[in-house]
């Protein structure tokens, strides 16, 4: 009944060809300097599947002189035309103009729960705006950027425009952060490595920084909603993608009318929830990335059921092998509760009561984040209440995770800072210079 993103059709064959695990510098595949690598696990089983060059500070180096030659000297930025300025009346005597030029190196870390995603939304808009790119990819995550790219070099990418190191945060990320001749960091992530960019970046040089960080959001359940879509819907907001996802609808706040009923629904999403090798057909839900994350949650779960919640399906990691996590649904959650406040990115439902909407707006307010929102109700007024009262960059009515390439996302407060996607994302790779020039020659 929704757009939902459906489990494969067919099963695919994931022995695949690993094609490229090297750095892809200057437009070209690299070892790494040190000559080290880094092994990438198959959340299936735990075993690796590629070793790849484990990038540091001096491939950054390498990376950020690519880019900055390609920005300086290559074709790339004066292959684009400027998107538009303005022409701004000044004083009556003063012909202005605004033009809209690129940054020029960005710099740009994304993580691992979407990395094909995560790419597109970083490079599109910096490329589109004439900049050059190094981009860091998360180190669960090296080859498929690697890949991608490779094809774009394949389409005729100028060399340098788009350079992609693999590495760690603390000895690749870092090291682009605080790099001098970055003019830009866009980055994906957690909230606390967020406020350590920012800091690299102002002790740096003052690059300006995007940010798309964490977040607790909440899906709101009105009195008046169809209750069995209402569950439907909050199921696929909060176990989509294993709940590896940022905007995770992970506060399921159900007005007290309708809470034993809603929980009850819940449960039997849940409990048909198809879990194992994502590349089998009729898959939902696969393993979570890795083992750091596998037990985080668990640790949550054993939270929740230390703080008092009831636990109502779920609760441990399914089978013996691989990072598998059951469905877990939390009932009489308490804002208090741990599991209410972090961000768990995990299969991990907590189902709060409210009372009324100005209880129920206070309390989805009340959270350091403020990434994104859902709402289901029938009645427009409603909808209309809640949409302007969430600090939130998102709200998603009678529908969740909807993210057509034009629609801006983004945070309010700890979420982050700028939006991606669509008109609004080009403004984080423009500079904006005034132009002005006398009506009258001075000397008449
Ligand atoms: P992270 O923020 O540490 O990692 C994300 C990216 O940042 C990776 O590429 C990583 O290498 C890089 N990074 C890490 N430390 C860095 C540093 N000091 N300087 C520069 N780059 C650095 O996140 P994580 O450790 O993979 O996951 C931890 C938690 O973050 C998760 O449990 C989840 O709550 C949250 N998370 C959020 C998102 C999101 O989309 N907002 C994505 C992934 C993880």
């Amino acid at each position: 009944r929704f757009t939902t993103f459906a489990s494969i059709e067919k099963p695919i064959n994931p022995s695949v060809k690993i094609e490229h695990n090297q750095l892809l510098i200057d437009g070209k595949f690299v070892d790494a300097a040190s000559g080290k690598t880094f092994p990438t696990l198959d959340p299936r089983t735990g075993n690796v599947i590629a070793q790849v060059a484990e990038g540091d500070a001096e491939d950054i180096n390498r990376a950020v002189s690519a880019a900055r030659k390609a920005f300086d000297e290559g074709p790339w930025p004066r292959m684009t035309p400027y998107i538009h300025g303005l022409t701004l009346p000044a004083d009556g005597s003063y012909h202005v103009q605004t033009l809209h030029e690129p940054v020029g190196v960005a710099g740009q870390i994304i993580p691992w729960n979407f990395p094909l995603v995560m790419y597109g939304w970083k490079i599109g808009p910096a490329l589109a705006c004439a900049n050059t790119v190094v981009l860091k990819t998360a180190e669960q995550t090296p080859l498929s950027a690697l890949y991608v790219t490779s094809l774009l070099y394949e389409a005729g990418l100028p060399p340098g425009v788009l350079n992609v190191v693999s590495g760690f945060g603390a000895s690749a990320g870092a090291p682009l952060c605080s790099h001098m001749d970055v003019d830009k960091i866009a980055f994906t992530g957690s909230t606390e490595t967020g406020q350590r960019i920012l800091e690299m970046a102002a002790k740096s040089n003052l690059k300006s920084v995007t940010l798309e960080l964490g977040g607790k959001s909440p899906f709101i359940v009105c009195e008046d909603a169809d209750i069995d879509q209402a569950a439907e819907l909050a199921h696929f907001a909060l176990f989509f993608n294993q709940g590896q996802c940022c905007c995770a609808g992970s506060r399921t706040l159900v007005h007290e009318r309708v809470y034993d009923e809603f929980v009850e629904k819940a449960k039997a999403c849940a409990s048909k929830r198809v879990v194992g090798d994502p590349f089998q057909k009729g898959v939902q839900q696969g393993p979570q990335i890795d083992e750091k994350q596998f037990q985080k949650i668990l640790k949550y779960i054993r939270s929740g059921v230390e703080s008092g919640a009831t636990l109502e399906i779920g609760g441990d990691r399914c089978g013996s092998k691989g990072y598998y996590i059951q469905p877990t649904i939390f009932s009489n959650v308490k804002d208090n509760m741990l599991i209410a406040q972090d961000e768990i990115f995990g299969p991990v439902q907590t189902i709060l009561k409210y009372k009324d909407l100005d209880e129920v707006v206070r309390r989805a307010n009340a959270t350091q984040y403020g990434l994104a929102a859902g709402v289901f109700t029938q009645n427009l007024a409603t909808a209309n209440f809640l949409s302007r009262a969430l600090r939130v960059g998102s709200v998603w009515i009678n529908c969740y995770d909807v993210f057509d390439a034009a629609i801006p996302f983004g945070g309010y407060k700890m979420s982050g800072q700028g939006r991606e996607k669509g008109i609004y994302s080009l403004s984080n790779y423009l500079q904006i210079k005034a132009v002005v020039t006398p009506l009258k020659n001075p000397a008449w």
